[in-house]
């Protein structure tokens, strides 16, 4: 028989999620292990990693900006000195005005106003000719960039690897067994299992009526000679990659019969990309992916209602680049009863559906 291992915390699953609760409890000499099954199409393997602060239609200030885009930065530059990989690229986000009231009303939120910290300066007049559609100039976002997910993760990988904490491997009903005192799965007892599975939850018995909406996005590589240090994002966003190449995302689908690339998607993309540059391109791969988005759009965290060793972290939705490494720092705090979990992302918000479910 093998001997057993006692460990802090198993974590099933390694996207963004998965990657930076290992970091944070590793940093703190937590004894864990990681179990994920690769998966070339899970969003973290296929996301352009684009972090910004001023989302959505309304361009406004996405959800707690101030709190997690300071603790992002000092997070993905600490990874690339722990790891000795190059995945983190802070760049200006460049966004053409598409009407002339904008270039007033951005005058005005570059004063006062919730997003004034972001924005680094207004223009009025086309800044990249020949290159961009920007007749009426536009505005350059300040602490934005993006993370290269795909160097990311396997970093992250590599660097648990290099310390036995890793496993590929796929978490099956029956492969986790519940106790009073902890969890078990094969030589390994911790204290604690935490579900970081993306969409993967639908398949865990324990967490499979947690209110996860699948949202499938898809991304296009391009391969043309645009601008090379600044993203442009305005109804797609181009963001620089190696060798000329340009990722251009990303479509937002709730009803989709399969999780594959469609020539629909692909449509949708390069209509908008053509909209933003006249420059000639060549469209080099074609990705898709589901996001685990949540009808409030805010984190699921916290312990399942009937097994307090069984916890979860989830509902990453579109913006698991910056929302993963802040709250999985909440995780760790909240594991050493240093604070509570902020109420907008503490699962039992939605415990009556497990109980309804019962
Ligand atoms: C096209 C597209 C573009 C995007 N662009 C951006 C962007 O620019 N910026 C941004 O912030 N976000 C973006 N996102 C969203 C982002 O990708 C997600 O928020 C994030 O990847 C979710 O991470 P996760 O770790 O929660 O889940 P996942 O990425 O799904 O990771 C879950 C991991 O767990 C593993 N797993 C699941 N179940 C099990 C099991 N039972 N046993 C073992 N392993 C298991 C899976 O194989 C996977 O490795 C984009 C998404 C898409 C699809």
């Amino acid at each position: 028989m093998p001997h057993t291992e006692k460990l802090d915390c198993l974590i099933i699953g390694q996207g963004l999620a998965g990657s930076a609760l290992a970091v944070q409890m590793l940093a703190r000499r937590w004894r864990i292990l990681v179990i994920n099954r690769s998966d070339a199409t899970s969003p973290s393997q296929v996301a352009a990693g684009l972090f910004n602060p001023v989302t959505g239609k309304m361009f406004a200030k996405t959800w707690m900006a101030d709190e997690l885009f300071p603790f992002l930065h000092q997070y993905y530059r600490n990874v690339e000195q722990l790891t000795g990989a190059r995945f983190y690229y802070p760049m200006s986000i460049y966004v053409p005005f598409a009407e002339a009231r904008e270039q007033n009303e951005w005058m005005g939120r570059s004063i006062d106003g919730p997003v004034k910290h972001y924005v680094k300066r207004i223009f009025t007049t086309p800044q990249y000719p020949g290159v961009l559609n920007d007749p009426l100039g536009g505005y350059l976002l300040d602490q934005c960039g993006y993370v290269d997910t795909k160097e990311y993760t396997a970093a992250v990988r590599s660097w648990l690897e290099n310390q036995g904490c890793y496993v590929t491997a796929s978490v099956e009903r029956g492969d986790i067994l519940v106790g009073r005192a902890g969890v078990r799965y094969g030589r390994y007892e911790a204290d604690v299992a935490i579900f970081c599975e993306g969409v993967g939850v639908f398949g865990n018995p324990w967490f499979d009526w947690v209110p996860i909406k699948p949202l499938k996005g898809e991304m296009l590589a391009v391969r043309g000679k645009f601008l090379e240090d600044v993203i442009v994002n305005r109804g797609v966003y181009m963001v620089p990659g190696p060798s000329d190449t340009w990722y251009v995302g990303a479509t937002y689908e709730r009803e989709f019969e399969s999780p594959a690339p469609t020539n629909e998607g692909r449509k949708a993309l390069e209509e908008k990309l053509q909209a933003l540059t006249p420059l000639p391109y060549e469209v080099v791969d074609h990705r898709a992916g589901v996001r685990p988005s949540t009808p409030d759009r805010r984190p699921l965290i916290g312990a399942h209602p009937e097994h307090s060793n069984l916890l979860i972290f989830n509902g990453m939705g579109t913006k698991g680049i910056s929302l993963a490494p802040f709250f999985s720092a909440e995780i760790v705090a909240w594991l050493r009863k240093e604070k509570q979990l902020p109420a907008a992302v503490d699962i039992s918000r939605y415990k009556s559906l497990y109980w309804n479910s019962r």
